[in-house]
C-alpha cells in the first residue's frame, strides 16, 4: 500500500516523501480513505502511531480541492489539548501542505494574542488551536467558525481530563451543523464515547491496536524503592547506563522542579517542563532535550502529552501516576515508530495499589526487582488509586476493563474528580490539581 494508493493527490504524496515517509502507518492506512470520503470518524490511536498525518492530509487535500479563487475563510480546525501538541500539529501541516496553496496557523495561550489576531486576519484555511485560547479570540472577533467544514479533536480524552468540555462545546455551538467530525483518543472510556455521541455523525470506527494497549516493543521495569531514596536511585540509574535521552515524569509540579534541581546539582543536565512553566520555558527546554543539549527532561504528565519526541529508548516513572490510563500514555512515548523501549518505574510502599491498577488495565504483571543499596525498608501504607471508590478499598476491587469501562461514576469533566486525582485544569473552572 502506498500513499498514492489511498488516494492522495500528487502534491501531498511528495511532501510526505520528502519527510521520508515510505508507506502508510496502519492509522494513515485505515483511517484516511474514510476522512477523504467526507465520514466522521472516531479513532483510537496514540501518540506516535501517524495519526497526525493520518487526520491532515486528507483534510488539505479536501481544502485544497474545494478552495475558493478568492476567499479564504476557516474551513478546517483542529483542537488540541496542549500548547506543545498545538505546535507540532502544526509544524506537520507546514510541512505537508509544503506542495498545496493552503494556508495554516496555530492559537493557544500563555502568549501575546496580538499577533495571532493579525494572522488570522489575514486569512487561514486550517487553524489548530488549544480550546481556551480559542474561545478568547472568537469572543474578540477575530475568527469566525461559520464556514467550518472539518472539525478534529486531536486527544480527546485528555481534552476532558483537562476541563475542556463545556469549552468544546461552545466552540461547536457557533459551527455550522453540517461538516465533517473526526475525533482521536489514546483511550475509550465511557467519557470520550459520550462526548463523541454527542459530536459525531454515524462515525466510522478505527482502531489500530487493541484499547489502551501499549506499544508492543516497551519493556516494563519496575524497580522497588523507598521514597526518600528515588532521586539517588534515579541518579544511579542515569550514571551507571550513561544514559543520554530520558523523560521522567512526575506526579506533581512541585516534584517535577525538585527534582530536576537535585539532578543538575549532581552534574546532570536537565530541565523541567509543567504547567507553571512560561511557554518560552517550555519551548526552549523541548528544544534542547530534542537536540541533546540536556539529557533528562522532568515532565508532570500534563505538559508531556502528545511531545513528539522520536525514538525515546526510555521512560522512567519517578512516581507512578494514580491513574492508571496515565501510564498508558507516559510509555506511549518510548518504543515509539516500532523502537524498541523500556517504562523504568520507581515503586514506594505508598504506590502499590497504583502498580496494581496500572496491572488491571495492562492485563500484565509489571516484573519487580531490587537493587542492592537501595532495599526499601518503608512501611507507610498504600494510597488510593484514583480508578478505586472509596468503598472498595482494600477489598476485591471492581476490575476495570481493557476498554476503559469503569464501574458507575460521573464524568471527571464536572468537577468531581476521585479524590488525589492529578489533572489540569481547563477554562471550566474544574478544580485545579497541583501539577
Ligand atoms: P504522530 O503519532 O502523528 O505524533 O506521529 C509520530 C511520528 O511518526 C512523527 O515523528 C511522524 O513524523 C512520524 N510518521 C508519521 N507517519 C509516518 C509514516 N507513514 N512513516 C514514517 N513515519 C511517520
Amino acid at each position: 500500500m502506498t500513499f498514492s494508493d489511498l488516494g492522495l493527490s500528487a502534491a501531498l504524496v511528495k511532501a510526505v516523501e520528502e519527510k521520508g515517509y515510505t508507506k502508510p502507518s496502519p492509522i494513515q492506512e485505515k483511517a484516511i480513505p474514510h476522512i477523504l470520503e467526507g465520514k466522521d470518524i472516531l479513532a483510537s490511536a496514540q501518540t506516535g502511531t501517524g495519526k497526525t498525518a493520518g487526520f491532515t492530509l486528507p483534510v488539505l487535500q479536501h481544502l485544497a480541492a474545494t478552495k475558493h479563487p478568492k476567499y479564504r475563510p476557516l474551513r478546517a480546525l483542529v483542537l488540541t489539548p496542549t500548547r506543545e501538541l498545538a505546535a507540532q500539529i502544526y509544524d506537520n501541516i507546514r510541512e505537508y501542505s509544503k506542495y498545496v496553496n493552503i494556508k495554516s496557523a496555530v492559537v493557544f495561550g500563555g502568549v501575546n494574542a496580538k499577533p495571532q489576531i493579525a494572522t488570522l486576519k489575514n486569512g487561514v484555511d486550517i487553524l489548530v488551536a488549544t480550546p481556551g485560547r480559542l474561545l478568547d479570540l472568537h469572543d474578540r472577533k477575530a475568527l469566525s467558525f461559520k464556514r467550518i467544514d472539518v472539525l478534529v479533536l486531536d486527544e480527546a480524552d485528555r481534552m476532558l481530563d483537562m476541563g475542556f468540555v463545556r469549552d468544546i462545546n461552545k466552540l461547536i455551538s457557533f459551527m455550522p451543523v453540517k461538516r465533517q467530525n473526526l475525533l482521536f483518543s489514546a483511550t475509550f472510556s465511557n467519557d470520550i464515547k459520550k462526548l463523541a455521541s454527542g459530536i459525531l455523525n454515524n462515525p466510522v470506527s478505527v482502531e489500530t491496536a487493541p484499547q489502551n494497549s501499549t506499544a508492543k516493543k516497551v519493556t516494563h521495569k519496575v524497580f522497588k524503592v523507598d521514597k526518600g531514596q528515588k532521586t539517588a536511585f534515579t541518579i544511579k540509574l542515569i550514571k551507571d547506563n550513561n544514559w543520554k535521552q530520558v523523560l521522567i515524569f512526575t506526579r506533581t509540579k512541585h516534584g517535577a522542579n525538585k527534582l530536576t534541581e537535585k539532578l543538575i546539582k549532581a552534574g546532570i543536565t536537565a530541565a523541567a517542563i509543567h504547567g507553571n512553566k512560561s511557554q518560552g520555558a517550555r519551548t526552549k527546554a523541548l528544544k534542547n532535550f530534542k537536540d541533546n543539549s540536556i539529557k533528562i527532561l522532568v515532565a508532570t504528565d500534563i505538559a508531556a502529552r502528545g511531545l513528539d519526541i522520536p525514538l525515546l529508548p526510555y521512560v522512567v516513572n519517578f512516581e507512578l501516576p494514580n491513574v492508571p490510563e496515565d501510564y498508558v500514555h507516559r510509555i506511549g512515548r518510548t518504543g515509539r515508530a516500532g523502537a524498541a523501549g523500556e517504562a523504568i518505574s520507581l515503586v514506594c510502599s505508598e504506590e502499590v495499589e497504583y502498580q496494581n491498577e496500572i496491572e488491571k488495565l495492562l492485563k500484565e504483571k509489571l516484573k519487580s526487582t531490587i537493587v542492592e543499596g537501595f532495599e526499601p525498608t518503608d512501611t507507610a501504607p498504600p494510597k488510593r488509586a484514583a480508578t478505586q471508590s472509596k468503598g472498595s478499598f482494600n477489598k476485591k476491587s471492581k476490575a476495570r476493563s481493557v476498554n476503559g469501562n469503569k464501574p458507575k461514576k460521573k464524568p471527571h469533566f464536572k468537577g468531581n474528580k476521585p479524590a488525589g486525582s492529578t489533572s489540569g485544569r481547563g477554562r471550566t473552572g474544574a478544580p485545579k490539581k497541583n501539577r
